[in-house]
């Protein structure tokens, strides 16, 4: 029973994943997301059902538009296939729970903000906006760990850790932003804010300390292998959710692990 779950589980994740390809299509040049409906890029010929099957339409058609033969870009594939395993590895971490919802909804942000990030160096204001307010209202009932123990009233704690988290995340990255300001932009810094807002005052600085030591090691490379240039900017936003994801799944176990070493 939990293996077929296990696989709903993908095929609703890989669904989602093809809602989420239009979200990161359209939302960074300001179309809507309802109209009008998915149709090729190149032909403009609007898709069918069978076009539109998650992850298998694009096996089955080799990558190319029914229609005019084009290309299709491969990112709609591995963003279906990343949703799918975000929402398998999901329900069989937590079952099926509040967790389960919380986690998956939130890997399905960092997905957007990741690869829009990726492609066009941009985090946009209009999801990070109305997501805090979306993870304020989470943090109420879902209180993600604080950084010390007090004890408020409802809904009191779940906020304050936090607003507390959000307010760490955004310091340590304004701090470098003031500094060299080449180095990332606003969008990072209030990216770093939301990140503290999900992952509260105890996880926020494993999220963005992961998440600067990913970025730096995955930068270090480009550069060695010549693939970047050293003036070239990377897109920081990718590594951030990555490792926002694995703090939100394994935080308190990383955070314990390294306080065990001294
Ligand atoms: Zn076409």
């Amino acid at each position: 029973m939990e293996v077929i779950l296990t696989i709903v589980s993908a095929l609703f994740g890989s669904a989602i994943g093809s809602f989420l390809n239009v979200c990161i299509d359209r939302l960074p040049t300001g179309r809507s997301l309802l109209y009008p409906p998915s149709h090729c890029e190149t032909c403009q010929h609007p898709l069918s059902p069978k076009d539109l099957i998650p992850v298998f339409s694009y096996l089955w058609l080799r990558r190319r538009c029914r229609y005019c033969q084009a290309p299709i870009p491969l990112r709609p594939f591995w963003v279906e296939v990343g949703s799918a395993f975000l929402f398998a590895f999901t329900y069989w971490h937590y079952g099926l729970s509040v967790d389960f919802a919380v986690v998956a909804f939130y890997g399905c942000l960092f997905i957007v903000l990741g690869v829009i990030d990726l492609e066009h160096e941009l985090i946009l204001n209009k999801i990070v906006y109305p997501v805090a307010v979306v993870a304020l209202v989470i943090s109420i009932f879902r209180p993600p760990p604080g950084i010390i123990d007090i004890s408020l009233p409802w809904p009191l704690l779940g906020m304050v850790n936090g607003v507390i988290g959000g307010a760490i995340g955004f310091v340590f990255l304004l701090i470098p932003l003031l500094i060299y300001p080449k180095g990332m932009g606003w969008g990072d810094v209030k990216m770093a804010g939301l990140i503290g807002l999900v992952t509260g005052s105890r996880l926020v600085l494993v999220a963005l300390l992961m998440g600067v030591i990913l970025g730096g090691l995955v930068a270090g490379i480009l550069l060695l292998l010549k693939i970047k240039k050293r003036k070239e900017a990377i897109p920081f936003g990718p590594f951030l959710s990555l490792a926002t994801m694995a703090t939100l799944i394994w935080g308190s176990g990383i955070l314990n692990w390294y306080l065990g070493l001294f």
